[in-house]
């Protein structure tokens, strides 16, 4: 008998190597060092949307998305939202707004994002939040090219929209956050009419919002379960949604 043998997860001791702020909302913090050259060879790694648990000093664990990865430099980029919704904030997004290189922070993974495009897919819609944005970039990058795909993308603001690159298709609907996260997302989606032939589906971001689209996708698309792929990234009014376990 074969053994079903999941991907080796590995954890690293990661150095903050460079921090950039791209947007209002967004900070990208590279994370580099010698554990962490070692750490890119995990099977997983390139995975589109393939995520990490990193834990802070101060020893809080949260989850964030690969954005980017060069082998060469041996570094991974990650991009922090920083969040202060009903002036709450948390320790990952305070974290990263004050981040400086030099520091440290553990990193454990990969995991998968569930993007598991059919073969016979014709269109793709991703939707996200901000928190999701680092996913759709990547999963952009490796659609194929005959696919037509629709991104709505909910960011706090204008400014915070990103240049999204992908061989296929794409139709770029930004929308921007109302007093309620991911509400923006659901008047959008919930009034667009099902493109014809088979598709497939990905979003994530708010939790509430998220079970919202899915369960419409599944009763006015009539779509498949297995042709949507939905997962909350963090939940109003809950710390460490998924992160901490
Ligand atoms: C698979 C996966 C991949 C993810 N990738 C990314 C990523 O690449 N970049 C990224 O920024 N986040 C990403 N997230 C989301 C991130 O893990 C959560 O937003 C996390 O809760 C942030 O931790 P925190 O310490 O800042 O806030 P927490 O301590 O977890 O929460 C404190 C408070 O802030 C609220 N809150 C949390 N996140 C947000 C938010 N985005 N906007 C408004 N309020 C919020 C919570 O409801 C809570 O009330 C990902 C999550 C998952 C599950």
């Amino acid at each position: 008998m074969f053994e079903f043998l999941k991907p080796k997860r590995r954890r690293a001791d990661a150095e903050v190597v460079a921090v950039k702020t791209i947007s209002p909302h967004v900070r990208r913090i590279t994370l580099g060092g010698q554990e962490v050259a070692a750490f890119l060879e995990t099977d997983g790694m390139d995975a589109p949307g393939a995520w990490l648990k990193v834990s802070f000093p101060n020893g809080h664990v949260r989850a964030y998305t690969i954005r980017r990865i060069d082998r060469q430099a041996g570094t991974l980029d990650m991009e922090f939202v920083l969040h202060e919704h009903g002036g709450v904030s948390g320790p990952g997004s305070a974290w990263a707004s004050q981040a400086r290189i030099g520091e440290r922070l553990g990193i454990g993974g990969p995991r998968d994002a569930r993007f598991a495009l059919p073969p016979d897919a014709s269109w793709v819609i991703l939707a996200g939040d901000a928190t999701a944005l680092p996913a759709i970039q990547s999963i952009c990058q490796v659609l194929p090219a005959g696919v037509k795909a629709e991104i709505y993308a909910e960011v706090p603001l204008p400014a915070d929209q990103q240049a999204i690159e992908s061989p296929a298709q794409l139709e770029i609907s930004w929308l921007h956050e109302q007093a309620a996260p991911g509400s923006a997302l659901c008047q959008a989606l919930l009034s667009k009419p099902r493109p014809n032939g088979d598709g497939y589906i990905w979003a994530a971001g708010e939790s509430g919002a998220v079970r919202t689209l899915r369960a419409h996708f599944l009763q006015s698309y009539a779509m498949p379960p297995r042709r949507i792929s939905a997962m909350g990234y963090w939940k109003v009014g809950h710390a460490a949604h998924r992160g901490g376990g």
